[in-house]
């Protein structure tokens, strides 16, 4: 008989965050209102209880992790950071294998996206769950978009069918790991881009813009603002 299906949580957090500046360490481990960024992804993952357990991929020299406040029911650790967003994400999933079954679902989600609401995540589990190419949260494009070349705008580009693609990103377990599988990582930066590469067409659930991607200074201000607005600092 087919078992229900499951949801995981799976945050990739072994970056470096050369982006930040030199002296800030890994991103995920700044403190956004006293908690460490991380901490608030995590938290942002467990508010829906479909999410049975969220695993976190850390880099293997990674010692910060264990200052965590995280339930220890529900969270679990995996020190198999790869050298790129997609390695690791690959290597947590390969972690897992045996733990849930290909039909399972993962909910793949950035460690510096901590600003992701409930409602964005409910959404997404109740829009993409059940579709065979899984999906993900996503924003129409709401910027003119130009292309530059030498300084200077060499043309402006139709933007009606652009989404800038967020995490989470929802997908059936098996298909992920043979999405992976299926070619180079290199150039993959979403699991969605992996998913597309194997012939599936994921689905867009819109989300908020104020599920930012925390990747600049100017990112850490505009993340503290938006979690103090969502009561959460
Ligand atoms: O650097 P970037 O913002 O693209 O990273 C996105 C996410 O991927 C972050 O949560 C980061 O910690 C993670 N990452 C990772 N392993 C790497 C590089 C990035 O888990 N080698």
């Amino acid at each position: 008989m087919r078992h229900s299906v499951r949801y995981f949580g799976l945050i990739p957090a072994a970056g470096v965050g050369s982006r930040m500046g030199a002296d800030s360490g890994p991103k995920q481990y700044l403190a956004l209102g006293g908690k460490p960024m991380l901490e608030h992804s995590i938290d942002a993952m467990l508010t829906d209880a479909r999410i049975e357990r969220v695993f976190v991929v850390v880099a293997l020299a990674d010692t910060r992790w264990r200052s965590i406040r995280a339930d220890a029911g529900r969270v679990e650790f995996l020190p198999v950071g790869g050298a790129s967003r997609a390695e690791s994400v690959r290597n947590g999933l390969d972690a897992i294998a045996g733990r849930g079954e290909d039909d399972d679902r993962v909910l793949v989600h950035d460690a510096a996206r901590p600003c992701l609401g409930a409602a964005q995540l409910a959404a997404l589990i109740d829009e993409a769950g059940g579709e065979d190419g899984g999906g993900l949260l996503a924003v129409p494009l709401s910027d003119t978009l130009k292309r530059g070349e030498d300084g200077r705008v060499a043309a402006t580009l139709d933007r009606s069918s652009l989404w800038c693609a967020q995490t989470p990103q929802l997908f059936r377990i098996g298909s992920l790991r043979a999405a992976l599988a299926s070619g180079p990582l290199a150039g993959i930066t979403d699991e969605a881009s992996a998913m597309e590469r194997a012939g599936h067409a994921p689905r867009l659930v819109a989300g908020v813009s104020s599920n930012l991607k925390v990747t600049t200074p100017e990112d850490v201000v505009l993340a503290g603002a938006v979690l103090r607005e969502q009561g959460r600092v």
